[in-house]
């Protein structure tokens, strides 16, 4: 069937933080041949793929050009013995998607319980939750290559998966089509690697416990964060974790030790780097939780949520995140980089400097 295109679609509605202005034309593509064909009528124009909208701030002057959102459904689930293949196409919601492998007694992805979007998205910024990332068991990810036209599959090696991103993330270059998850045949979870969800289920730190169990309680612990997207929780109308936990060299470490009370929570890797809690820090600074400005604000339950507390602008919103880099850099030294992707236009009074 061909691709019917909407002019002027409003895409605050299509994103989680429900903010930012509309597209200039619009396609729901529900088969590859559409995606295809959705590109092709776009032609020049700039393209932008949507998935559940949830790691994206949409600014208030819209899309110049052709949203694509990706509704491309179907999961297949391939036996491998005592593992399964599992393939996920891009539109398939990837909540409905855990949901599914923990009845499937199949594990690996249990976690990860809990997070909007869509599955297709996940290897953008290697989704990530309580110990667990999809890099941990993605076997392959399909994809349309832009440049060239073609159907490609990249092996993990080659998506480039770290701390929330990959060779996706910030390229226009790539539409993931479906990915491929190895997932074990088990009704009990994967070690858990995270000494809150192992406390919260009564475990030590590297065992496993029941996977229905171990999804129940990720829910449970994301809900008193606002990290579950709930109509009837205004700290969910967000796009999860506006900045990445910072990875610092051992020089700015030191640095930022002279600055900071010595309990700084921090997470030192194999290679000499450190992370912080970009949320510790935010706090620290001064942006308590709940912290308002204008219609945006701070989740009252996580310091790393940015909220629109109802009819927020994108521009408040970016003041505010702009706002609080600023302070945290002066504080302490350290860049906060956002974790969502940032898109569209400002609007002419944004750019005028006036509203
Ligand atoms: C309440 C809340 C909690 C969250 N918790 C977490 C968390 O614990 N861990 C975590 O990692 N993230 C979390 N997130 C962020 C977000 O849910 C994930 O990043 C999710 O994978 C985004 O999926 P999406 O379909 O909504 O993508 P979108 O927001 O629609 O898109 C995000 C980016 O990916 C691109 N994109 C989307 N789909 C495709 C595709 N198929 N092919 C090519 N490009 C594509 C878009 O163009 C855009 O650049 C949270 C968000 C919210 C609102």
């Amino acid at each position: 069937m061909g691709v019917e295109i909407i002019e002027n679609v409003p895409l605050a509605p299509l994103t989680t933080l429900g903010i930012g202005g509309a597209a200039r034309r619009f396609a729901r593509v529900e088969t590859v041949e559409q995606v295809i064909e959705a590109l092709a009528i776009a032609g020049g124009e700039p393209v932008l793929v949507l998935g559940g909208g949830s790691n994206l701030v949409v600014r208030d002057g819209g899309w110049p050009g052709l949203a694509i959102q990706l509704a491309i459904p179907g999961v297949r689930i391939d036996d491998r013995g005592d593992h399964a293949l599992v393939t996920a196409r891009a539109g398939v919601p990837w909540d409905d998607f855990v949901g599914q492998m923990v009845d499937a007694k199949l594990a690996g992805v249990e976690c990860l319980s809990g997070i909007p979007g869509l599955a297709g998205a996940t290897p953008m910024q290697n989704v990530g939750a309580y110990g667990q990332e999809v890099a941990d068991t993605i076997e392959r990810v399909r994809v349309l290559d832009r440049e060239t036209g073609a159907l490609e599959t990249f092996e993990p090696a080659a998506c480039a998966f770290a701390y929330r991103t990959s060779v996706f993330k910030g390229s226009e270059r790539w539409i993931v089509l479906e990915v491929s998850f190895c997932l074990r045949r088990s009704n009990v979870s994967a070690p858990i690697r995270y000494a809150e969800l192992a406390k919260a289920l009564g475990i030590a730190d590297g065992e496993r416990a029941p996977l229905r169990l171990v999804r129940d309680t990720v829910i449970r612990l994301r809900r008193g964060k606002g990290m579950v997207v709930d109509a009837h929780d205004p700290d969910s109308r967000s796009a999860g974790s506006f900045f990445t936990n910072p990875i610092i060299s051992a020089a700015q470490l030191a640095d930022v030790q002279t600055r900071v009370p010595a309990n700084m929570p921090s997470w030192p890797a194999a290679d000499g780097t450190t992370k912080l809690s970009a949320g510790w820090l935010i706090e620290r600074a001064g942006f308590e939780k709940g912290t308002v400005r204008g219609n945006a604000g701070i989740s009252g339950k996580h310091a790393l949520a940015l909220v629109n507390r109802g009819g927020a602008s994108a521009r408040e919103l970016l003041g505010l995140a702009a706002e609080i880099q600023a302070v945290v850099k002066a504080k302490f030294g350290v860049d906060l980089v956002p974790e969502p992707v940032i898109v569209g236009r400002a609007c002419e009074a944004e750019k005028a400097g006036k509203e």
